[in-house]
């Protein structure tokens, strides 16, 4: 039998799975039939998969696009809103929200040539709405990065979302951002309590770690600010908390701050719910009064809000510019609601 002559070419690029295809495994065999994916020294799952657009256009957000190079987030915070979009793949919103996670490995390729089509008329794009694009495993693929490379080349203004410090290692493209359009960080620091944070948010860096980051930001030109969202009832909400969160981010530097009180819906309550009752039994009957509909009573939500607003002045932070109807009326989610357009 002839041997081909370069057999290995055919083995260089693995065709891999859509998230349909990988979502249709899941539901035929469960995370197991994932047999591609990979799990490393983190215990979490990554599958690698192509995908056929980077540019998703969104409906009543005060951005149009959205930009996610990966799925599910191995920050694994209790309360995050984009929890719920696992169920798209088949997979749970709590565990497997945290642990397997998609990874979109041509997503700067198909990024570039949308980019490129004459059509593009470089509208703002939120970079980061449905996952982290700094949680840890950036370090290894750089998805991020080289998707910031191509909204650079093609003067795209974006603003990006993230709790990952690693952001400062592309400051040198976020530079290049900001003198080809317009470049806005917002880093996500609900509060700076120790506890609130350990309990809230597992895999993420310590909040000062994160702070420390806007500060180098800063430095370096770029407009980097701070969101508190979502400030969580009983966790970061005191008045002792809000301050010394306040007073932290005034101390480093950041050029604006917003803020948001948690929403819950979908799989991320029955998380959110499930996580109470497990780590604090107590607090669960308060929360289920709190929580009757999505969000907690609008006189709640303002009060907290005024707090910060009285906070913020004291400590002489720019609090982000007006909110949207959406937001007003706490239609908008609280992370993505946090970008300023
Ligand atoms: S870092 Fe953001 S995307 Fe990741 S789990 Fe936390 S809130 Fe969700």
């Amino acid at each position: 039998m002839a041997v081909p002559a370069h057999p290995l070419l055919f083995d260089l690029e693995p065709k891999r799975p859509t998230t349909r295809q990988v979502a249709d495994l899941v539901k035929e065999g469960g995370v197991s039939a994932l047999t591609d994916a990979e799990t490393r020294a983190d215990h979490a799952t990554y599958q690698e998969v192509r995908c056929r657009s980077a540019l998703n256009r969104v409906e009543g957000m005060p951005f149009r696009w959205t930009l996610n190079p990966y799925r599910g987030c191995t920050h694994g915070c209790h309360y995050c809103f984009a929890r719920r979009y696992h169920v798209q793949f088949e997979m749970n919103a709590s565990d497997q929200f945290a642990s397997v996670i998609l990874v979109k490995m041509n997503f700067a390729d198909v990024l570039r040539a949308e980019l490129d089509r004459p059509a593009w008329t470089r509208e703002q794009v939120a970079f980061g709405t449905a996952t982290d694009p700094y949680q840890p495993i950036e370090g290894h693929y750089r998805l991020t990065r080289a998707s910031l490379e191509a909204l650079a080349r093609a003067k795209t203004p974006i603003g990006l979302i993230t709790k990952g410090p690693m952001v400062v290692r592309d400051r040198d493209v976020l530079q290049d951002l900001t003198k080809a359009a317009e470049c806005s960080v917002y880093m996500s620091v609900p509060t700076v309590d120790e506890d609130a944070w350990r309990q809230l948010e597992p895999g993420t860096a310590h909040p000062l770690k994160r702070l420390r980051a806007v500060r180098e930001l800063a430095d370096a030109g770029i407009n980097a600010g701070v969101l508190m969202a979502p400030i969580v009832p009983g966790f970061s909400s005191s008045r002792a908390k809000l301050e010394r969160t306040i007073k932290a981010i005034a101390d480093s530097g950041a050029r604006f701050v917003g803020c948001n009180v948690m929403y819950l819906q979908d799989g991320t309550r029955q998380h959110f719910m499930a996580f109470l009752e497990r780590e604090f039994p107590a607090m669960k009957p308060r929360f289920e009064r709190l929580y009757q509909k999505k969000y907690p009573p609008e006189t709640y939500r303002k009060d907290v809000k005024a707090m910060v607003r009285v906070l913020q002045q004291r400590y002489g932070l720019e609090p982000r510019p007006e909110m949207t109807k959406d937001e007003e009326e706490g239609n908008a989610e609280p992370e993505q609601a946090g970008f300023r357009w």
